[in-house]
């Protein structure tokens, strides 16, 4: 079968993309191999709420339109808005089909199902930036009785067996999952290494009103100093609940969940070894925070906003107890799960074309892949702008890159 385009994956990056290509007019399908925001079915557990609030969960030609527009959307209601917009659009989306190779062509493309060969003159790889664990190399000294898990593979305290429970990583995913478990009464250990911390509300206003006032959301990659870095940015320690409270480490010290540094190393016998610097690492994030609203005060100020919102204030610095424990053995039974939330990582195994870096990410400019005429990416961190990283950021990336596919199409056709 031949089309002009294919999109890989129905998450809402495609989505987007299909309904900036259908605004063109360029002739596509949509391959998607499970079902539409299949990520969010699938990935993601029970309980999660988006970190973004509900006003930002816009696509192309759609905004919230729900009566809690500062609230935060449970998995439930993304997937439900994702099937929605997809019908709504009329995305021409192929579910059930799974893309397993990917080859250049003299002419275009040649894609590869379980089913079939299709030939497209210009692929949009929508695959998501978050559809594999990351995990580090340490985890394979974890002694056996010992459950390892992964956000991919939890799916609630349930599934946990009776004891501690060791959290790996202190970034959304594993503040939110630290809570959650503590919450089911079981111990919690949190390793945390560096992150970023931001207060859910600052004067009065979501934290990420005050990242899009202030411009941070709008910088384009092709101005930030160290993209990489960027690109590589643990999310934030934030969490979507319906009273909007902080999940940073002095809330989760306060319900109880005890933090130790970044995991470094586990030994043969099955000792957990914790970085020492962990009063560094929070002294830094705090460091960073405080640089950042010092910018949201100077915009306000700038703006003309001091007297309709409440006062500048700073929030406590991180504690961090001098006692903290170096080492924690794991096969005592105080430690019966790891959960491992170290972040996640793109899915290119499939991919035929040589156009990943030596990290296993795609090599582009602003998701259009250089090295391969026709090919572009969507959906993944920074890709344009910081609010790439952020579902809403879809709807200018999708754009830009649109515009860049009908000329690429239009100059084959000249
Ligand atoms: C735990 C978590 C919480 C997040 N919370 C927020 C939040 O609060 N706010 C926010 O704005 N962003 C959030 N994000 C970030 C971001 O919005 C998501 O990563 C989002 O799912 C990315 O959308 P996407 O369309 O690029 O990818 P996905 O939603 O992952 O969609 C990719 C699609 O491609 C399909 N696919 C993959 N490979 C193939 C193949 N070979 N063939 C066919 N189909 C394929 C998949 O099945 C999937 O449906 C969160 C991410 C995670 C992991």
């Amino acid at each position: 079968m031949k089309t002009t385009t294919v999109v890989i994956g129905a998450g809402h990056a495609g989505l987007a993309m299909s309904r900036r290509l259908t605004e063109r007019s360029i002739d596509h399908i949509v391959l998607e191999r499970g079902e539409v925001a299949n990520s969010w079915r699938t990935q993601r557990w029970p309980g999660l709420r988006l970190l973004t609030p509900n006003w930002q969960t816009c696509l192309p030609g759609h905004d919230y339109d729900g009566d809690d527009p500062d609230g935060y959307m449970p998995v439930a209601e993304v997937v439900a808005t994702f099937t929605r917009y997809a019908r709504h659009i009329g995305a021409p989306v192929r579910t059930a089909t799974t893309v397993r190779s990917l080859r250049a062509e003299p002419q275009g493309f040649e894609i590869h199902t379980d089913d079939e060969a299709l030939y497209a003159r210009a692929v949009v790889l929508a695959t998501g930036a978050c559809t594999a664990p990351a995990i580090p190399a340490v985890a394979g000294a974890v002694p056996p009785p010992v459950t390892t898990l992964t956000p991919l593979t939890y799916r609630g305290p349930g599934q946990l067996p009776d004891g501690g429970v060791l959290v790996v990583g202190a970034s959304a995913t594993g503040v939110q999952l630290a809570s959650q478990i503590h919450r089911s009464g079981r111990p919690v250990t949190l390793a945390v290494g560096e992150h970023v911390r931001l207060p859910r509300t600052y004067r009065g206003r979501d934290i990420f009103w005050w990242l899009q006032a202030t411009g941070v959301l709008a910088e384009r990659y092709d101005q930030i100093d160290d993209l990489d870095r960027a690109r590589r940015l643990p999310s934030p320690q934030l969490t979507g609940t319906p009273e909007a409270t902080d999940t940073d480490l002095n809330a989760l010290q306060a319900l109880g969940i005890r933090i130790v540094g970044r995991l470094g190393h586990v030994t043969t016998g099955g000792v957990a070894q914790f970085s020492g610097s962990l009063a560094n690492t929070c002294a830094l994030a705090d460091l960073k925070m405080n640089r950042f609203l010092n910018r949201a005060d100077e915009w306000a100020t700038a703006a003309g906003l001091d007297n309709q919102l409440p006062p500048p204030h700073r929030f406590a610095p991180t504690r961090v107890d001098p006692r903290t424990p170096l080492e924690l053995d794991l096969t005592t039974g105080e430690i019966t799960t790891v959960l491992w939330a170290t972040g996640f990582r793109p899915d290119h195994s499939w991919l035929g074309i040589p156009v990943l870096d030596r990290t296993g990410h795609i090599h582009h400019d602003g998701g259009v892949v250089t090295s391969a005429p026709g090919l572009y990416v969507l959906g993944m961190p920074v890709l344009r702008t910081r609010a790439s990283t952020y579902i809403h950021g879809a709807a200018a990336d999708s754009q830009a890159l649109a515009g860049h596919l009908h000329s690429f199409l239009s100059s084959r056709c000249r």
